[in-house]
């Protein structure tokens, strides 16, 4: 299960920062690219299983999917692609090369003190 093993280190990440700052997390912001294949459902269920007893307990999670980014051969402009319409946002060319899928990030997390905390990894 992809999405337990996911809902584990967020687990982690969010309990160390939520001891780091002495208080109970209340919402966490995530991105992924779109071709990471997570089932936000089925995310924010395994986290809310694991999170039961723990300071995580009755937090929220979003999951934000990235656009894939593709780069231009011609300008080298790095842009998002839009499927319906793939070409460089700067100058228009089709000939471009894909950009590795964003990787799965812990963005923020929101304490109900009304910390904002941004992941580092
Ligand atoms: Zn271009």
């Amino acid at each position: 299960m992809h999405e337990t093993m996911i809902a584990q280190s967020l687990l982690a990440a969010i309990s160390e920062e939520a001891a780091k700052q002495n208080a109970k997390p209340i919402n966490a912001k995530i991105s992924c690219g779109v071709l990471n294949a997570i089932n936000d459902e089925i995310l924010c269920f395994a986290f809310e299983a694991i999170a039961k007893d723990t300071p995580c307990e009755g937090m929220k999670l979003q999951i934000e999917h990235k656009a894939m980014q593709g780069q231009c051969k011609k300008c080298n402009q790095s842009f998002d692609i839009e499927f319906s319409h793939p070409r460089c946002l700067k100058c228009g060319s089709e000939d471009f090369e894909l950009l590795p899928d964003a990787p799965l990030l812990l963005e923020e997390i929101e304490f109900s003190t009304g910390h904002l905390t941004v992941g580092t990894d």
